[in-house]
């Protein structure tokens, strides 16, 4: 078993397209990625925002299957094959440490969430990977409480890992806009400060800061947020890809180590 402790680390994903594209996001991910491949982890507890299910569900498939969970996009970006193992000493952690608040289930498989930014820190999809949903059914404190609980695995040889968007509001977008509109700008700030300064209550609360209602319309791609940081309490964050686009897209990543 591996003795250093091992990173946790929210990382935003943004378009599917990203996975196709050579850009700053990349180079930000490709960097965290060989820092992760360095500390030699087990496995990776990856919580998808594309997995938001009625329950805390986790994976236990050996080989969980690739979902292409997304839509109308050119068959370049299907094309892309990330097929990871899954970790059966990692799902049994996983059910020791959350008891009967967790249910093992095999419907889903690897999704966009964690495949598109996987692609770029992990091209040979080396490392196994376990997915944990987003609880539907859940609030923002349980989301957090959820990362205390799971925190342990961290001194086991396991990465937590969280995919989503500070902002993420689709209906919001705007196709041709590299940059991020005043609201998302406003709030992905105050979310940055607010990590900085580990308020995470003021995190958990996030309906309260400025913005929220465009930034966070439906909570899935938020809530890996407070997963991660109820795994890194305490902890000073690095900050990568401070980046907003499209309008109502925030790539804006916290890394923990
Ligand atoms: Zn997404």
């Amino acid at each position: 078993m591996s003795q250093k402790r091992q990173m946790a680390l929210f990382v935003g994903h943004g378009d599917p397209m990203m996975a196709l594209r050579d850009d700053e996001v990349a180079h930000g991910l490709r960097a965290v990625g060989e820092r992760i491949l360095a500390d030699k982890p087990l496995a990776i507890l990856a919580v998808s925002a594309h997995w938001y299910a009625p329950g805390t569900l986790v994976q236990s498939d050996p080989a969980p299957r690739q979902v292409n969970d997304m839509y109308g996009f050119p068959a370049e970006l299907y094309a892309i094959q990330y097929h990871p193992a899954g970790h059966a000493g990692l799902t049994a952690r996983v059910q020791e440490l959350l008891g009967d608040a967790v249910a093992v289930d095999d419907t889903w498989g690897i999704d966009h969430g964690v495949w598109t930014p996987l692609h770029h820190m992990l091209p040979e999809a080396n490392i196994p990977v376990v997915e944990l949903s987003v609880n539907q059914l859940a609030d923002a404190q349980y989301a957090y409480d959820l990362g205390k609980k799971l925190a342990p695995l961290r001194d086991e040889g396991f990465v937590v890992l969280g995919s989503g968007n500070v902002v993420h509001n689709l209906r919001e977008v705007e196709w041709d806009n590299p940059q991020g509109t005043p609201a998302n700008e406003a709030f992905d700030a105050a979310v940055r400060g607010a990590v900085e300064a580990r308020e995470d209550e003021k995190l958990v609360d996030y309906a309260a800061l400025p913005h929220a209602d465009y930034a966070v319309p439906t909570p899935e791609h938020y809530l890996p947020l407070l997963t991660v940081l109820g795994a890194s309490q305490g902890e000073k964050p690095e900050v990568f890809n401070d980046i907003r686009n499209l309008g109502s897209i925030s790539m804006t990543s916290y890394l923990f180590a």
